[in-house]
């Protein structure tokens, strides 16, 4: 009782809420998907929660000709849509709206530019969210200086994709460049606002526990795991130039990587961090074409297949890809991450599992069998962490050993309040509004992630290589599991 107690008294901890400073949050794109989805629920979320001052405001602009009674209506619609009813207040919602306006902008025009000047007030703080396509930030980085609608300590933020590889990702950040300093970037990675992630360095660095296991001495292989059920969606025409390996692998799966390999940062702040994680990038071997394996999800049980998904017979896009990376430092070297993302397969779910070596002599005899802990930091669903313990097998007979989980899901834990995890990118909107980058990318992590990543898609992209069909529901393409078989080791289920 006592130990729950204490622990429950954490849990009010964790659920406090620090205002943040007044601000004018200009939301570029204001009427897109994205806005409509993530940026405007996660805004209201954090109004409920008391983080959203008085002098808060949310200015929409983008192409459609609204009033602010227009923009409202509409988000009022998103919020619906997007909310769980739980999640929906009336009263709150209609405080909520009222701190929102709408500015038609023509971001490559004249229009509304002087509008949105005189919108914006003296004395709070400045953040403009591109909620736009890549190819829209250099007219709107060039307006908001022109029409001197950005004070010099205005913050920006960009969204993903960051370019299409080295190139295009260094000319971006030109681009930006040209009118902000690193300093007021905000690349939004939103995998490292969620909850498990940041919780991923609290178990790191926060326990002696893990930490002198946490390298090739003791730790066999890691396998990070980001599989969906859905197929491409609507998105099919965008994904189709893209793929798995730009999709999810150069941005997401690599930050998880960064965050699970690198070294102690000094302090918890954003350089510190940022400088680890960039470090680890540096040291990734190049992967050899027998280390990777690219499926395509084939037609099965009334879905159609990606080719169809995206309207493309002959594509040669990877819905799916596994891959060993090699990490070439002292902490790393022989202690390969695995690397398997895609569509289609048979359950949403994202991990990143630490398999520890076995023990390196067993006292026990041959019936107690091989044993190794694991440790299992589930992103998604149930966001929480499991480490698997080997105790004797309970009654007479013997000694026979069994593998139980030490279960982490917050929910148990730390009581209902720990469950209602805040999004992610509630997480990130707010650390923008304090000025903290630690969890958004730096241009150099990003340009040192496309250093890696262009000659792996080149090397296909030369040999015009198809990927592999797979039937859908499954785990991909079997020689995904050979990539593991091989090594003398087996990827974890996909399941919920
Ligand atoms: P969208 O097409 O739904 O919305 C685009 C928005 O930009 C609209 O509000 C439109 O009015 C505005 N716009 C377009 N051209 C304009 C112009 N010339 N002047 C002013 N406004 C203009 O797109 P989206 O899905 O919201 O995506 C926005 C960005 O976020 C894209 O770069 C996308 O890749 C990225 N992104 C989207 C998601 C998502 O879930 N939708 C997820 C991650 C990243």
């Amino acid at each position: 009782m006592r130990h729950q107690r204490k622990v429950r008294e954490g849990a009010a901890m964790v659920s406090r809420v620090i205002p943040v400073d007044p601000f004018d949050l200009v939301i570029f794109g204001g009427t897109g998907d994205l806005a409509r989805r993530k940026i405007l629920p996660g805004l209201y979320r954090r109004f409920v929660a008391g983080q959203m001052p008085e002098g808060a405001r949310v200015i929409g602009a983008a192409r459609s000709d609204l009033d602010d009674r227009g923009y409202r209506e509409m988000v009022g619609e998103a919020l619906d849509e997007f909310l769980p009813k739980s999640a929906r207040d009336t009263k709150a919602m209609k405080a909520f709206l009222e701190r929102l306006s709408y500015i038609a902008v023509d971001a490559t025009g004249v229009d509304g530019w002087r509008d949105l000047g005189k919108a914006m007030r003296e004395d709070v703080v400045q953040a403009f969210y591109f909620s736009v396509g890549p190819s829209l930030f250099g007219a709107i980085a060039e307006r908001l200086h022109k029409y001197k609608v950005a004070r010099p300590e205005a913050r920006i933020v960009v969204e993903k994709p960051f370019g299409r590889d080295l190139k295009s990702a260094k000319e971006l950040n030109a681009t930006l460049a040209a009118h902000f300093d690193e300093h007021q970037i905000y690349r939004i990675d939103h995998y490292l606002g969620k909850e498990t992630v940041q919780n991923l360095m609290a178990v790191r660095f926060g326990n002696t526990l893990f930490e002198p296991l946490w390298n090739a001495k003791y730790v066999d292989h890691v396998q990070i795991t980001v599989a969906e059920e859905v197929g491409v969606g609507g998105r099919g025409a965008y994904y189709d130039t893209s793929g798995a390996m730009r999709d999810m692998v150069q941005n997401h799966m690599m930050q998880l990587l960064c965050l699970t390999a690198m070294e102690p940062p000094t302090r918890f702040e954003a350089d510190a961090v940022r400088d680890e994680k960039l470090k680890v990038i540096r040291a990734l071997d190049p992967v050899e074409r027998s280390n990777i394996v690219r499926g395509q999800y084939g037609a099965a049980n009334g879905h159609a297949s990606y080719a169809d998904d995206v309207d493309n017979p002959d594509s040669r896009t990877e819905s799916f890809i596994a891959m060993r990376v090699d990490i070439s430092n002292w902490r790393w070297k022989g202690t390969p991450f695995y690397l398997r993302t895609g569509k289609r397969l048979k359950a949403r779910m994202s991990e990143i599992v630490v398999h520890f070596k076995e023990t390196p002599h067993s006292i026990f005899d041959e019936d107690a069998g091989r044993h190794a802990n694991v440790l299992a930091i589930r992103l998604q669903p149930d966001e929480g962490m499991d480490l698997r313990v080997t105790i004797k097998e309970p009654g007479p007979g013997g000694m026979r050993l069994v593998d139980v989980p030490l279960d982490m899901t917050f929910a148990d834990a730390l009581g209902p309040e720990a469950a209602e995890v805040p999004d992610a990118y509630e997480r990130l909107i707010m650390d923008v509004i304090r000025g903290n980058q630690t969890l958004f990318m730096r241009g150099d992590e990003v340009e040192a992630a496309w250093a890696w990543t262009d000659p792996i898609i080149q090397g296909w992209t030369d040999r015009a290589e198809r990927p592999l069909p797979y039937d859908p529901g499954g785990a991909g393409p079997a020689d995904a599991l050979m990539l593991l078989h091989r090594d003398g080791r087996r990827w974890r289920e996909i399941a919920v």
